[in-house]
C-alpha cells in the first residue's frame, strides 16, 4: 500500500522560487508536497516590478497566478503549514510541521527566503517595501530623480550609494549613528553631491507607508520622498543548517551551478540561496533545483529498474 504522505519531493516554501520548482517537477510526473508558511519577504510591496510580463502587477497577484497554475498538475499537492524540523532518514528525509504531520520525501528543495530584521525605528516596518525600498532594480525607476536618503554605513553605504547615484543626484547617506564611511569614501561622494548625516533616526513619519520625514533624535525633521535601507536578514527556516547545509559568510545557503546544497539529496534555490533578491532568480534558481531533482531521481529509478 502506498503511504499517501510519501513524496518524491517535498518543497518547504512555495513562494516564487519553491513554485518555479514545483512546476518543472509537476511536469516530469514527480509526486510533490509544497509546504508554505505564506509569508512572502515581498508581501506588503504594493507593485512588483522587473519580471517579464508581470511588471507592476502585485506580489499577491504574481504567486496566486504561479500557485494556480502549479497546482493544476495532478501529482502536486499543497500545504499551508510550517515545517519545523527535518531529519535524514534511510530512504530520503522527513519534515514534521507545526500542526503535527510528518511526511516523507526522498528530496528536499528549500524556496524559505529571509527574513529582513526591522532596525527598531518607528514607521520603518510599516514603510518597507512602500517608501522604504531594498533595490533600485525593482522601484528605483518609480522613484527616479526624487529627494532620495539611503540607510546604511560602511563600505556597503558606498557602494550601494555609487549604484544609486544613477537613479537621482538627491541623494543623501544616513548612517543613524557615527558614520564607517573613510575619508577617501566621503570626499568621493561629496565630489558626486552625496552627503552623509550621522544624526540618530527616531521615527519615520509616513502617510500609509509613503515616507514623509525622517525625524532625528535631536528633534530636528528631513523631509524625503524615498529611502532605501539595507538591513541585516536571517535565514527564514533553521532546518537546512540542522540538516548540515553549508552557509556562507553572508548567511546565504551554499550551492553549486545545479543548486544542490552540501548536504547530498538537498536543493535549495532564490533569497535563501542569493544575494541578488529578484522574483526573476527566485524563478530561475527553483526551475533549476526543479530539473536537478528529477533527474537525480529519473538516475535513481532507472538504475534500480
Ligand atoms: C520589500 C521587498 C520588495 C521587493 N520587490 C521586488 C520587486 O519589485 N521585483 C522583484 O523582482 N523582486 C522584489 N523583491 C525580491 C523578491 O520578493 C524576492 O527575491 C523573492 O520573493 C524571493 O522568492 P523566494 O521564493 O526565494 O522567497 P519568498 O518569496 O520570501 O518566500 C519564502 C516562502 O517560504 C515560506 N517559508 C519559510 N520558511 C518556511 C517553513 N519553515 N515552512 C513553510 N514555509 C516556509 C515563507 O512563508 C514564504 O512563503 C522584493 C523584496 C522585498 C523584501
Amino acid at each position: 500500500m502506498i503511504n499517501q504522505k510519501e513524496y518524491d519531493v517535498i518543497i518547504i516554501g512555495g513562494s516564487y522560487a519553491g513554485l518555479s520548482a514545483a512546476m518543472a517537477l509537476g511536469r516530469a510526473l514527480r509526486k510533490v508536497l509544497i509546504i508554505d508558511g505564506g509569508n512572502r519577504c515581498n508581501k506588503q510591496t504594493p507593485h512588483s516590478h522587473n519580471f517579464l510580463t508581470q511588471d507592476g502587477k502585485t506580489p499577491k497577484e504574481i504567486s496566486e497566478l504561479a500557485k494556480s497554475q502549479v497546482v493544476s498538475y495532478d501529482t502536486i499537492s499543497f500545504l499551508t503549514d510550517i515545517a519545523i524540523k527535518g531529519e535524514k532518514k534511510a530512504n530520503g528525509f522527513e519534515i514534521t510541521t507545526q500542526n503535527g504531520s510528518i511526511f516523507q520525501g526522498r528530496k528536499l528543495i528549500f524556496g524559505t527566503g529571509v527574513k529582513d530584521l526591522m532596525p527598531n525605528i518607528e514607521g520603518f516596518a510599516e514603510c518597507w517595501g512602500i517608501s522604504v525600498i531594498h533595490c533600485p532594480y525593482c522601484h528605483g525607476y518609480e522613484v527616479r530623480h526624487q529627494k532620495t536618503g539611503l540607510f546604511a554605513n560602511g563600505d556597503i553605504a558606498y557602494e550601494f550609494g555609487k549604484l544609486l547615484w544613477n537613479w537621482t543626484k538627491d541623494l543623501t547617506i544616513y548612517t543613524n549613528g557615527k558614520s564607517d564611511l573613510s575619508v577617501e569614501q566621503t570626499k568621493t561622494l561629496a565630489s558626486r553631491n552625496i552627503s552623509i548625516v550621522e544624526k540618530e533616526i527616531v521615527k519615520i513619519d509616513h502617510e500609509n507607508g509613503q515616507i514623509q520625514a525622517l525625524i532625528f533624535l535631536d528633534g530636528s525633521v528631513q523631509k524625503l520622498d524615498a529611502l532605501y535601507a539595507k538591513i541585516p536578514f536571517i535565514q527564514h527556516s533553521d532546518i537546512p543548517k540542522s540538516l548540515g547545509c553549508e552557509i556562507n559568510e553572508m548567511g546565504m545557503l551554499k550551492v553549486d551551478m545545479i543548486q544542490k546544497t552540501s548536504v547530498d539529496g538537498v536543493f535549495a534555490a532564490g533569497d535563501s540561496t542569493n544575494l541578488m533578491r529578484s522574483v526573476a532568480n527566485a524563478v530561475y534558481g527553483g526551475n533549476m533545483a526543479g530539473a536537478a531533482v528529477s533527474k537525480e531521481l529519473i538516475a535513481e529509478d532507472f538504475e534500480t529498474a
